[in-house]
């Protein structure tokens, strides 16, 4: 992980670049900001570049060659230490206990599995069945392994991503070794949940505030890192409101196909008369098959179609629609309805999202709205 694989962020990463110039790393930092945006990705690089081998002043740079960045790479650095939620284990901790040590080889093997995907994308979110808490006996851990490193050289650096799911004992001893600065150790807490940081915890960092990625950023990621036409790229990117790993759920989905269904099931449903059949049976296909988080794609991607719509009824530009590939049927749909009121449209559709996530009946989210939009298109009730 080096800084140009970090995407955007560009604010941040001159700060943190700049403080590496004038060698002013801070004792504690507090990287904050909505999920998948690199706050990890960042503290990973800042780690690396701390204890790059061959780095010399002015260079803010890693070498990505020598052993220590190697190692930082595979997230195997022994002075890169990475602490996350861990699995509750069943017997009580005693005051030594390795946070590991009451593990399974099962949950064990899916940790290491994680770290692997980790150290491949930072922007992973490490996920482990049954842990949702920090709890002490990780926070003794970083402070076992902080007293150990006065006598290791380079600079050791402990991430705790996802900070917010310390248990209060956890943050309490946590708050100890933040108030024993030490000159060769940084502690970096990553959290898309600032709010549930305690006050003491948060005083004692340097708080970076972290940006969503613009939608052209994460489009040229998403088109270099994966193999996604840039139309491709570009929609999802409008879908991932400035996440990256928001992003990357929506590349497992066939998004151009999920597109077609639900613009095939509005035509089918704007039909002037003997709609009923045809738009039923396309809704029992995709009502019925589907899982809710792909209807409710399916359902956002119609909402950001009728946008386009929309913006093209209104300016006649069509250098703005989202959907560039679609271009002449969205002229055309654009033309053949010129004065409906396609924000009362778009807001019954961006309501449905809301529905299905409230587990509404999925049928019933889509007649209704259907429904809206017959009367918005068409003029009528039924
Ligand atoms: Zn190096």
């Amino acid at each position: 992980m080096s800084w140009s694989s970090v995407i955007g962020q560009h604010r941040v990463k001159e700060l943190l670049r700049r403080a590496l110039h004038e060698e002013k790393i801070a004792h504690a930092y507090l990287f904050w900001g909505m999920e998948g945006i690199g706050k990890d990705a960042l503290a990973l690089a800042l780690a690396k570049t701390l204890n790059c081998e061959r780095r010399t002043l002015p260079s803010t740079e890693p070498c990505n060659q020598c052993r220590s960045c190697m190692q930082a790479d595979k997230l195997e650095h022994p002075n890169i230490k990475l602490v996350f939620s861990l699995p509750a284990t069943k017997s009580a901790e005693t005051r030594d206990d390795s946070p590991l040590f009451k593990l399974t080889d099962a949950q064990i093997e899916e940790i290491q599995e994680q770290l692997r995907i980790k150290a491949e994308n930072p922007y992973h979110n490490v996920s482990i069945a049954n842990a949702r808490q920090i709890r002490i006996a990780s926070i003794r851990d970083i402070k076992r392994s902080i007293s150990m490193s006065q006598s290791q050289s380079g600079h050791r650096v402990v991430i705790v991503s996802e900070a917010d799911e310390m248990t209060v004992e956890a943050a309490n001893a946590f708050l100890k070794t933040l108030e024993e600065p030490n000159p060769n150790v940084t502690l970096i807490l990553t959290t898309s949940r600032r709010e549930a940081i305690p006050q003491t915890i948060m005083s004692r960092c340097q708080q970076i505030y972290c940006d969503p990625l613009p939608d052209s950023e994460l489009t040229v990621a998403l088109h270099q890192r994966f193999s996604i036409t840039e139309e491709e790229a570009r929609l999802i990117a409008s879908f991932a409101q400035g996440s990256y790993s928001r992003a990357m759920q929506f590349l497992d989905e066939d998004m151009k196909r999920l597109r077609e269904e639900v613009i095939t099931l509005l035509r089918a449903a704007l039909r002037r008369v003997r709609y009923r059949l045809e738009t039923f049976h396309i809704m029992e296909r995709f009502s019925g098959t589907q899982d809710r988080k792909q209807l409710s794609t399916m359902l956002g991607l119609l909402v950001l179609w009728l946008r386009d719509v929309y913006v093209y009824a209104r300016t006649a530009d069509a250098s703005l629609i989202i959907n560039s590939d679609q271009i002449d049927t969205i002229i055309k749909f654009a033309t053949a309805f010129p004065h409906a009121d396609y924000p009362a449209a778009i807001n019954a559709a961006e309501e449905a999202v809301g529905l299905v996530q409230r587990n509404i009946h999925p049928p019933l989210i889509l007649i209704s709205l259907l429904l809206v939009c017959r009367n918005v298109f068409l003029g009528v009730n039924d």
